[in-house]
């Protein structure tokens, strides 16, 4: 004889099920990829010698941040996962700490759809450091000019206002004054400015297109370019307070900065450099790895 369920009607108990079911799933519409059109849930688990729709656009996310290179082969194109597609993405799970399978595990989807600063992770072939790294050459300022000007230049309105926007500028500037010899001063001679910060959106000019909401969230240029590019559609605050479905503009902030001054991106999660960065994260302040990154950066060179 079945048992009494005392609780829950037949119906009720379909729906907690479902639900369960829902939940424990592999993915919800927040995990999709901004930068990978197909299905994640089609691409799951899929591993070297098959052939997947869709996997042309992981190629290509693993190409831009660093972790794929096709210089010989014409494969880029193909939705083959070949071999240079799984050393790819050992690199890729090593970098974030993740279990190293070489396939296209949902631990790696799942890492692949954080929000994240668009420059790559390994550049010019340089292997991925477990702590603080450099742009490849080591391009740096020059040592008379630690005095360093700083101005707004937009092609499109964020959701934040102006002020707003100087205010979480002006916090990550003397977050990295504090720890160097430099000094970041606010200047309303664009033509002249050292360092220029904007908002864009979509394609804007440097080849570095953003994406729309999530994703690539902003890009800098390394010394002495001084660009800084923050994508205007994403869903900034500069509140103390940073939502569940927000991206903090003063953490980024902080981290493109880093750019600005020469530094690369660190594999140490509690770096400001560390690529990644979730919706409703907060992000405040400096970590060792950091300052001895900019540190070791300006005196060794
Ligand atoms: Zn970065
Ligand atoms: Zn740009």
């Amino acid at each position: 004889m079945a048992k009494k369920l005392p609780y829950f009607s037949k119906a009720s108990l379909l729906l907690l099920i479902q639900l369960l079911a829902i939940q424990s799933g592999s993915f919800t519409n927040a995990e999709r990829i901004p930068e990978i059109s197909k299905s994640l849930k089609d691409l799951e688990e899929s591993q070297k010698g098959q052939t997947v729709q869709g996997l042309r656009e992981v190629k290509h996310y693993l190409n831009k941040y660093g972790y794929l290179n096709y210089e010989y082969s014409n494969n880029f194109e193909e939705d083959e996962f070949d071999e240079a597609m799984e050393i790819a993405i050992k690199a890729y799970q090593t970098f974030f700490h993740l279990k190293v399978t070489g396939k296209l595990d949902i631990d790696t989807i799942k890492q692949m759809s954080i929000p994240r600063c668009g420059v790559p992770d390994i550049m010019n072939g340089s292997v991925a450091q477990p702590q603080f790294s450099f742009i490849p050459g080591k391009p740096i300022w020059p040592f008379n000019k630690h005095n360093l000007t700083y101005a707004f230049v937009s092609s499109t309105g964020p959701n934040v206002n102006v002020h707003q926007m100087k205010a979480a500028g002006s916090y990550a500037f003397r977050e990295w004054a504090k720890i160097s010899n430099f000094t970041f001063e606010l200047t309303g001679d664009v033509g002249n400015a050292d360092l220029i910060l904007g908002f864009h959106r979509g394609e804007h000019g440097d080849g570095l297109p953003f994406d729309g909401p999530g994703g690539h969230l902003a890009h800098a240029l390394p010394p002495t370019n001084g660009r800084l590019h923050y994508d205007a559609d994403e869903n900034w605050t500069v509140g103390n307070t940073v939502s569940r479905n927000q991206i903090d503009l003063r953490g980024v902030s902080l981290h493109e900065i880093g750019h600005l001054l020469g530094l690369g991106h660190s594999q140490n999660e509690s770096s400001i450099m560390y690529p990644s960065i979730k919706e409703g994260q907060k992000k405040r302040g400096l970590s060792s790895d950091d300052v001895d990154g900019l540190q070791s950066l300006y005196s060794s060179s």
